[in-house]
């Protein structure tokens, strides 16, 4: 009897560990991916396993639940665990990566493996044969609106999210400093600190500045863990400083004191060229992000931006699809655990529009 053939439709982090997975043990896999031909908002390259937005994995310890999983994702050969560990970049208790050298080898991986066809293409309906679903959180609107028809528009909906990276070169190190919290892990992280009254400065500036008017299908349904930072500002003048601008473990050496709030930068790139800001996200305008991020003691936040609007997708898909010989995988099955939510841009891309599609999914 012919071994059965498994589709596997979309080649983002959950795909393309599932299509590893199947084909180590010996199933023939089908990798559905529609990029570069059909391009997501957020995504930039053709490379399997892309990483739209931050380059951490969380925490690498075994004393934390996340440290724990991805222990277990090793011992399961886990493809995207091992592609992780040889693209490691500095960020002190993380696991953050060189995304580039990340999905370049999950890519390279892949393409080679003697059982995985991969397949440059957008499916637009939902497989009658064994399949995993696996489109992610940009799921294509044909294949959107393939499984709004299953299970109704109420379960799907949308947010816009915008994230900025800063340009090292623009980082003043006369004024932040180098450190992880309570030293764990090193100096990854650079930090700029801020007194009260920048802080407060900032908070106001961040209330009041011009935000991106949502899109007719938006809800402004907020996961708590992951809030846009006018958003947490808006909620109460000093939830940013006990939020993703705490200082605590971290001392100045310019004052030798705890400074009233700092905004963490974290390594993105290899090369160090570029960092994220720890646990930022907005709806400010590129315009109103510019100004307002310059307000960081440290840096003149030579930024670039890019937007995209991305899918929430509650745990219903798989019990509405329970009768079909598919199964579902990522971002489509859940909503997300606590990490805050953008994409990102280089400084060598212009800002995409994320005008709304045709077809809203919800
Ligand atoms: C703007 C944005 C910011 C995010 N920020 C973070 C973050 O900071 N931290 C975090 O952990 N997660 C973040 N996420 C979620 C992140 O996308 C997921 O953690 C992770 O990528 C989900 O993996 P996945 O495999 O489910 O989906 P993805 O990695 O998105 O992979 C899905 C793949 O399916 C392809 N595809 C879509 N539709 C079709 C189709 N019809 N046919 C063929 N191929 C298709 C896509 O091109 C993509 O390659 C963010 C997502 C977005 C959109």
């Amino acid at each position: 009897m012919d071994k059965p053939v498994v589709s596997v439709i979309g080649a983002g982090l959950a795909g393309s560990e599932a299509a590893w997975q199947l084909a180590r043990r010996g199933i023939r896999v089908r990798l559905f991916e529609m990029r570069p031909a059909t391009m997501t908002e957020a995504h930039q390259t053709a490379n399997f396993a892309e990483l739209v937005c931050s380059n951490s994995l969380r925490n690498a310890s075994l004393e934390t639940a996340v440290g724990v999983l991805k222990e277990e994702m090793r011992r399961l050969g886990s493809l995207v665990m091992l592609a992780a560990d040889r693209a490691r970049v500095p960020a002190g208790a993380a696991l953050a990566v060189d995304r580039e050298d990340f999905s370049g080898f999950i890519t390279a991986t892949l393409k080679a493996h003697p059982t995985v066809e991969t397949i440059c293409g957008e499916v637009a309906a939902i497989p009658s044969g064994p399949a995993i679903i696996a489109t992610g959180p940009l799921t294509s609107p044909a294949l959107g609106e393939a499984l709004n028809s299953l299970i109704g528009p109420r379960n799907l909906y949308f947010y816009d999210a915008i994230a900025p990276i800063v340009a090292a070169d623009s980082i003043d190190m006369q004024i932040a400093f180098r450190a992880s919290r309570y030293g764990h892990g090193g100096d990854d992280y650079i930090n700029c600190p801020m007194t009260e009254a920048e802080y407060r400065a900032f908070v106001e500036a961040v209330v009041a500045a011009e935000k991106v008017a949502p899109h007719p299908f938006e809800k402004p349904v907020y996961f708590e863990g992951c809030m846009p930072i006018e958003e947490m500002a808006r909620r109460g003048p000093m939830t940013l400083a006990f939020g993703p601008m705490r200082p605590v473990g971290l001392i100045d050496p310019r004052t030798g004191r705890r400074p009233f709030a700092v905004v963490q930068l974290r390594q993105d790139d290899r090369e160090g060229r570029l960092y994220n800001i720890v646990g930022f996200q907005t709806k400010m305008t590129y315009p109103e992000q510019r100004r307002v991020l310059r307000m960081f003691p440290g840096s003149d936040a030579r930024s670039s931006f890019a937007s995209a609007r991305f899918i929430a997708t509650p745990s219903s898909i798989p019990r509405a699809c329970c009768a079909r010989p598919c199964s579902f995988a990522g971002v489509m099955t859940c909503f997300w655990p606590g990490r805050w939510w953008g994409s990102r841009d280089t400084s060598s891309r212009r800002p995409r529009d994320c005008s709304p599609r045709s077809m809203p999914h919800g």
